[in-house]
């Protein structure tokens, strides 16, 4: 699937949800593909006492339904005042939970834009563990 389409796909999830307490659900959409080529959605949630990225939210779609390798994902935001798509490179804890998931997703496609793109593995560059000191 393409960059644009995956994109498409995610900003079509976006759902802004504002609670009492200030707090925004729903404002990243996030697409994961996985090694099997099947689609999973997510949006961010975010509470007081717990927040989670759209990207983790797609990938526990993606377990649940019982997969753990990633071959493609993207997230998205989108301005709501210009109406203006932005693709957002995922955090550092999504770039770990990603790698601990399953080693292999070191080399799942990180899309960064319409035309750009990359491994996770390039992300994440000392991921792993050290050797022990001299
Ligand atoms: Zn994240």
């Amino acid at each position: 699937m393409e960059n644009k389409e995956l994109i498409n796909r995610a900003a079509k999830l976006i759902r802004r949800h504002h609670t009492g307490d200030g707090r925004l659900h729903g404002d990243v959409g996030a697409v994961v593909v996985s090694s099997n080529g099947q689609i999973y959605e997510g949006v961010c949630v975010d509470t007081a006492s717990w927040g989670l990225c759209a990207e983790r939210s797609a990938i526990a779609a993606m377990i649940t339904s019982g997969e753990c390798r990633i071959r493609k994902v993207v997230a998205v935001w989108q301005n709501d005042k210009t109406g203006e798509l932005h693709v957002l490179p995922p955090c550092g804890v999504c770039r770990e939970f990603m790698r601990q998931i399953d080693g292999e997703n070191l080399d799942a496609e990180i899309v960064l834009g319409l035309a750009t793109s990359g491994p996770l593995r390039e992300l994440i560059p000392e991921h792993a563990w050290p050797e022990p000191l001299a």
